[in-house]
């Protein structure tokens, strides 16, 4: 059974103006399903036809590793955005933030710190190890699993993720994401998961 590009949990156009329709079409429907066509390559007549995507980014190196963990972290990314997002956190994760940061403006500038300073491309994350929660960032395809940690957001910052709306301007986009977009539904439901 081949792997399939998930649908997205909103329209094209719903994160407008803070992500344009013309970004999703690129990053979702030609990046997104770039790696989805190449995993599909890789493990067409393999064993790994039949694994799970979490099974093979845990064994997998190169390549094939690259494509599987792109696969997760888009969809994982696309799931963490709502057009009813942004701003301070509520429920479980914002009692947690508070406890583990001291504060959603600590937990806040210490993601935007991980994003700006992720050397290149790669993906900025709040993370829960060990039993707190923790900010994160890694390069390229790199994920938390990979690492011990539970994935609870992400935010891209692959110049292809912002370079339509904001140019060269990834604080700016961070920013406007954490600002309207993060989805802490969804977030609180990654945490409860
Ligand atoms: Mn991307």
């Amino acid at each position: 059974m081949a792997f399939e590009l998930p649908p997205l949990p909103y329209a094209e156009n719903a994160l407008a103006p803070h992500m344009s329709a013309e970004t999703i079409e690129y990053h979702y429907g030609k990046h997104h399903k770039t790696y989805v066509d190449n995993l599909n390559k890789a493990v067409d007549g393999t064993p790994d036809a039949d694994a799970s995507l979490e099974s093979i980014i845990m064994k997998a190196e190169g390549p094939l590793f690259n494509n599987a963990a792109q696969v997760w972290n888009h969809t994982f990314f696309w799931n963490g955005l709502s057009p009813n997002g942004g701003g301070a956190p509520t429920g479980a994760i914002a009692e947690r933030i508070d406890a583990d940061f001291g504060g959603y403006d600590a937990f806040r500038a210490q993601l935007s710190e991980a994003g700006l300073t992720q050397f290149g491309s790669g993906w900025a994350w709040l993370v829960e190890k060990d039993g707190a929660l923790a900010i994160m960032k890694t390069p390229n395809a790199d994920l938390p699993m990979k690492h011990g940690a539970k994935a609870l957001w992400t935010v891209d910052v692959w110049e292809h993720a912002y370079y339509i709306d904001y140019r060269n301007l990834r604080a700016k986009f961070i920013d406007v994401v954490l600002d309207n977009l993060i989805d802490w539904n969804t977030v609180n439901a990654n945490l409860a998961a």
